[in-house]
């Protein structure tokens, strides 16, 4: 079958990679759909990228912020004209059903409206000075060439909540987007060439993690790095970026817990649960993959949400009826299957899924069932890992605080919900719950893009995305002006 080839951007060329080699992208509903065949990037790609971006940092840097924002305004502009071709490009290449992608289109079009209103308001603050005649200030300053790094399961919602807040405080760009899942961070990085980002401002650079991604980390020039990813990679990144002294900011994994007390509306905290578990097919990071039920509503909580989980219908995501796409490449597959496997080794129930579907209209796909694990107990692996696939695990509990002590008991905080009609208990629950993001009464999936965004423990390094994207993509400078005409020497002259 015939399909495109894509390119390399860098210092507004399309360029194919140095060594001339390809990567196919599948569609993962259907192993011979080929989307397209993406750059096979190295080191002496990413050179070219970093050189092009450090030139045009000289220029970008200073148009004015309101006028660098207008782009953004274009931008998504164009996204909302693009937004169903987007859509279908990326359920074709991610699996995920067009309802979501469309979410993830428009994810990207709310960012470039709220980040555009960030070119009016890069605010600094102005302080009285200790001496007198003499005016103090602070002014947030561009961080110069930024590397960005990002996942397969959100391809256009967060290279955006990187590229545009980046953009918008003066910085230059290099991106890389996940390997599976290229052809929408090349409609978001062609539609802000459209939309008159100048030559260089922005590239993108396609390759592996090892080819691509740590010389983009290690090189001298990039002044920061920005990575969404698992942990495992996060920490090797954030590593390699000290050794340099980058500022890294690391969005990473979850493990994240959905409680429902015995007085919650039971049929609420079911579709929340449905939502957060098998959306996106359980492969988002604020994905529910544990739920915790209080003795009193678990036998009836878990009897239904079993029969909703095996009447989902599962398909390609491109099927408008279909529920619950394909996993985005066979390793997640095995990741899902073999969870399963460990969690009924330690003891869990299989109530409803457990396997990969291989037959039929599935044959040529990456499918797993919707999987519920009974009888999981907070210290089983099912239960601390994440397993970033249809795998959801039931934990009982008896009192309030158990539940909050299991829910914080993992090595990750991003997500958590809780459903309640206690008030009371609501909001001890987002005083006490170790996480990023806390939701009372809705799933753990949802986030807007004008809230922080991020999480605590092994889920990140403690910056936000969202509102908090504009602190690390700029760096402070305190300015002084002495208009006395003489010496003046703070913590000296104005003390007797
Ligand atoms: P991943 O860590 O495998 O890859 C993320 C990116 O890092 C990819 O572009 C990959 O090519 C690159 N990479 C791999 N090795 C690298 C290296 N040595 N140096 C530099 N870059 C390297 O993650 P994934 O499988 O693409 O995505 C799933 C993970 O992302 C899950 O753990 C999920 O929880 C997490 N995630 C987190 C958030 C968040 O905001 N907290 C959002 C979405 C996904």
């Amino acid at each position: 079958m015939s399909y495109p080839t894509y390119r390399n951007l860098i210092g507004g060329e399309w360029l194919p990679a140095k060594s001339g080699k390809t990567l196919l992208n599948l569609n993962p509903a259907d192993h011979t759909d080929i989307v397209g065949a993406f750059p096979s990037s190295h080191a002496e790609d990413v050179e070219l990228a970093v050189a092009a971006a450090k030139k045009a940092y000289a220029t970008w840097r200073l148009v004015p912020a309101p006028k660098r924002a207008e782009v953004l305004v274009r931008a998504g502009i164009l996204l909302q004209e693009r937004k169903e071709k987007f859509a279908h490009d990326m359920t074709r290449e991610m699996g995920k059903v067009l309802a979501e992608t469309r979410g993830d289109v428009q994810e990207a079009i709310d960012e470039a409206f709220y980040v555009a209103g960030e070119g009016r308001r890069l605010f600094g603050v102005t302080a009285p000075s200790e001496l007198q005649s003499k005016f103090a200030m602070s002014v947030r300053m561009p961080v110069g060439v930024v590397g960005l790094i990002t996942p397969w399961n959100f391809p256009m919602a967060i290279p955006s909540w990187k590229l545009f807040p980046a953009l918008v405080a003066g910085n230059t760009c290099v991106i890389k987007p996940a390997s599976d899942t290229p052809l929408s961070t090349y409609n978001l990085v062609q539609t802000l060439v459209d939309a008159g980002v100048p030559a260089g401002v922005i590239n993108i650079v396609c390759g592996s993690g090892s080819g691509v991604g740590t010389p983009l980390v290690e090189h001298p020039d990039v002044r920061a790095i920005s990575f969404t990813g698992s942990s495992s990679v996060g920490s090797h990144v954030g590593q390699r970026a000290a050794a340099t002294f980058k500022p890294v900011s690391l969005e990473m994994g979850g493990k994240n817990a959905q409680i429902v007390l015995n007085d919650a509306n039971l049929d609420l905290a079911l579709d929340g649960a449905l939502w957060g578990a098998f959306g996106t097919t359980g492969q988002r990071c604020t994905a529910t993959s544990r739920i915790l039920l209080q003795k009193g509503i678990a036998a009836q909580f878990t009897e239904k949400l079993v029969a909703r989980a095996k009447a989902l219908k599962i398909g390609s995501g491109l099927d408008e009826s279909v529920e619950v796409g394909p996993q985005v490449n066979p390793s997640q597959i095995e990741t899902s299957a073999s969870y399963v496997e460990i969690a009924l080794a330690e003891g869990a129930q299989l109530l409803c899924g457990g396997h990969a579907l291989t037959e039929g209209a599935y044959a040529k796909g990456t499918f797993f069932e919707p999987t519920v694990l009974g009888g999981v107990t907070p210290t089983m692996r099912i239960a601390r890992e994440e397993v970033f696939g249809p795998v959801v695990s039931l934990i009982e509990f008896e009192t309030f605080d158990e539940a909050i002590a299991i829910a914080n008991s993992i090595d990750y905080g991003l997500s958590t919900a809780l459903y309640t009609k206690d008030v009371n208990r609501a909001f001890a629950a987002m005083r006490d719950l170790e996480s990023g993001i806390t939701y009372i009464n809705a799933p753990t999936i949802g986030a807007e893009v004008h809230l922080p965004f991020g999480g605590v423990k092994q889920t990140g390094n403690g910056h936000r995305e969202g509102l908090g994207a504009i602190d690390f993509f700029t760096t402070w400078k305190a300015v002084y002006v002495d208009y006395s005409d003489k010496l003046q020497r703070a913590q000296i002259d104005n003390q007797q």
